[in-house]
């Protein structure tokens, strides 16, 4: 068994508007892809140089599988290129964070001034006894306060683990011993659908089970504010004002460890990713810069919550590094009503969009109407990021919000990878369903079982072939779940991912390989049948499983919700199963239809096909701990 398999493509293509090439950064993708390939240590030579270093590098990468160090001895700090760098430059300023609440609230911090709040509460953590390489745990709601948090943690040396704010005390108390943090930072009350989330009360109970923690940062929102109780928490802002306002950056190694953060747990347990300080900024920045091709007068909002790693990566390091203007909320995309993020984008004058194919699916099942309600022309660039962008979102997204004339940038990559993997390069042509090639800089392929790459057309594994800068260091305090990424498949990285390439060399992700469902001997992957469920008028979501079945050894039963107004009247089932009879033929057909009203998901908005899967065979899902409510 090889576990590759025959996948059917569409060849559909968008070419953007060739002013997009002309002007990106990367403006030539082949090209640049070539340079990258001929002298891999040059490319990222060439790029790691365009950020401030405080020592110099002796190599640019050392590797020695399955670990890697890259710019070897060379000395830096990540903050200094996120701050640092732009108070001594135009950009002093600028916004660098735009804030709203859910309530309309708007706060604004030039990079000048989020420069002084993070020197402040770094002085402020070091007063508690923080010092490099001590673990920090940051639980809180989407604030400029998380966002100074981070960082003021990096220019301390101090390693992060943020956890995201939905998250239970368990989850949270997991979290904390993990890491042995030392500190945890968090808030009263975070804000959600109108509604007061006790993050305090919540991180209290989980503190009843977590030793290592000395002392708790409260940032106090409500009023009138809460007491404190002065054995163990301090105020934030009271923190702040007693600490010196300078604080230069710590010199660190580009190999030291800059943050531990969770994986989502789609597929299992979580696993703690570490990441390194040098590779990572690197990597961040330039993908950053290149892949939405920021340009000095951008507005950029990425949707996702610091608390992942595509608000690390995205909202966090990478933007900041490039000295662009975030755009940060705190709220959901559907409240008070369908129409808010449409909203703050006409408002704040938004041109780079990401977020995730479940908030695109969500906007798509309410209605063209909401989007239509807002001058949504000031954006140009539209990513997507999380799961793979059905070509149905993918059409509505392209036509809907970015009115025909922006690229969809569909990223692939992952908390291990810390960056971008795969994409389509602004300017290139964009093949709905298709993630795109590997950006210039990853080496990537679809192999078999042994590691040797499939043709055209055929379903393999997604793999990395090359180690890349921003890669992950190792599994905290479990380095055999590290070597298993390199040990898997011999000699490459294994995703955990199945995909195919097309003969251009796009790549399509079709879905996760735990999920892979054999039926009648046909392999086929999850990605495929839920797009083509979705792209019938009636769905808006879907999710399939593999059903053990005597004769087929598997059928497909398929977990649908509708659009809103739709009701699974007479004779759906029936029509759904011929809708993907015609694109995908028989043997991709559901044996069986349910239709739900919501489907399991992560908290950061993940289908969880195993969850779904063992509710059906009554069996145990494993570590759930991530499951939204
Ligand atoms: P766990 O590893 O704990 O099961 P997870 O894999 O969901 O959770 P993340 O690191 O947040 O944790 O997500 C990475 C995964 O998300 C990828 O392996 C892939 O399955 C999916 N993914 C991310 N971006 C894309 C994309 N653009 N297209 C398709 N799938 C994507
Ligand atoms: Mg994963």
């Amino acid at each position: 068994m090889t576990g590759t398999f025959a996948v059917k493509l569409e060849e559909k293509r968008y070419l953007p508007d060739p002013r997009f090439k002309a002007t990106a950064w990367t403006p030539d993708y082949t090209r640049a892809y070539q340079e990258f390939m001929r002298d891999p240590d040059a490319f990222w030579d060439r790029i790691a140089r365009e950020l401030v270093w405080f020592g110099p590098w002796d190599r640019v990468r050392e590797w020695n599988h399955p670990y890697a160090k890259w710019f070897v001895n060379g000395k830096m700090n990540i903050t200094y290129n996120c701050l640092d760098r732009h108070v001594t430059s135009e950009r002093k300023d600028k916004p660098a964070l735009v804030w709203r609440g859910e309530g309309g609230e708007e706060r604004r911090l030039t990079y000048d001034g989020l420069y002084r709040e993070v020197m402040r509460f770094a002085n402020g953590l070091k007063s508690l006894g923080v010092g490099k390489g001590d673990r920090v745990c940051i639980y809180m709601p989407l604030v400029p306060e998380q966002v100074v948090a981070m960082l003021a943690c990096a220019r301390i040396g101090a390693v992060h683990s943020v956890v995201f704010g939905g998250f239970g005390p368990d989850a949270l108390a997991m979290r904390i011993n993990d890491a042995e943090a030392k500190v945890l930072i968090t808030a009263d009350v975070g804000y959600r659908r109108g509604k007061a989330v006790p993050l305090r009360e919540i991180a209290k109970e989980a503190l009843t089970h977590t030793p290592c923690v000395e002392k708790v940062v409260v940032l106090r929102r409500g009023t009138p504010a809460v007491d404190l109780d002065p054995a163990r928490e301090v105020d934030y802002a009271d923190l702040c004002r007693e600490a010196a306002p300078d604080c230069p950056a710590e010199t660190m190694d580009a190999e030291d460890p800059l943050f531990i953060l969770y994986t989502s747990g789609s597929t299992g347990a979580p696993k703690g990713i570490v990441h390194s300080c040098g590779g990572y900024a690197v990597g961040t920045y330039y993908t950053a810069r290149h892949d939405f091709d920021i340009k000095e007068t951008d507005v950029f909002w990425c949707t996702a919550d610091p608390g992942w790693i595509t608000g690390h990566s995205y909202v966090v390091y990478g933007p900041l590094a490039v000295g662009t203007t975030v755009v940060i909320v705190e709220g959901t995309p559907d409240y008070p009503d369908p129409g808010v993020y449409w909203h703050l984008v006409q408002d704040l004058g938004v041109t780079i969009f990401y977020t995730a194919p479940t908030a695109i699916r969500m906007f798509m099942r309410y209605g063209d109407e909401w989007p239509a309600k807002y001058d949504l022309s000031t954006l140009r660039v539209l990513g997507s990021v999380g799961e793979p962008l059905n070509p149905e979102a993918f059409e509505w997204y392209y036509h809907h919000i970015g009115g025909g004339r922006c690229p969809v940038v569909d990223t692939w990559w992952q908390t291990e990878t810390g960056m971008h993997i795969i994409t389509t390069m602004i300017g290139e042509a964009m093949k709905p369903g298709f993630a795109g090639k590997p950006i210039p800089g990853a080496v990537v392929d679809v192999v078999d079982r042994q590691g040797n790459p499939v043709p055209p057309g055929t379903g393999g594994f997604l793999v990395i072939r090359e180690p890349w800068p921003a890669m992950l260091r190792t599994v905290y305090r479990n380095d055999e779940r590290y070597r298993t990424y390199w040990e898997t498949i011999p000699g490459c990285y294994t995703a955990g991912d199945l995909a195919v390439k097309d003969k251009e060399g796009y790549i399509m992700i079709l879905g996760r390989a735990d999920d892979l469902i054999i039926v009648a001997g046909h392999n086929i992957g999850t990605a495929e049948v839920e797009s083509a469920l979705v792209s019938h008028d009636a769905v808006a979501e879907a999710a399939v499983i593999g059903k053990p079945d005597p004769l087929k050894g598997n059928v497909i039963k398929a977990f649908v919700t509708l659009r809103v107004g739709v009701s699974p009247g007479d004779g759906l089932s029936a029509e759904l199963a011929r809708h993907v009879r015609k694109s995908l033929g028989p043997v991709a057909v559901p044996a069986e239809i349910e239709y739900v009203d919501r489907l399991p998901k992560t908290r950061s908005g993940k289908i969880m096909r195993r969850v779904l899967k063992a509710r059906e065979l009554g069996i145990d899902p494993g570590d759930i701990s991530t499951l939204e409510e």
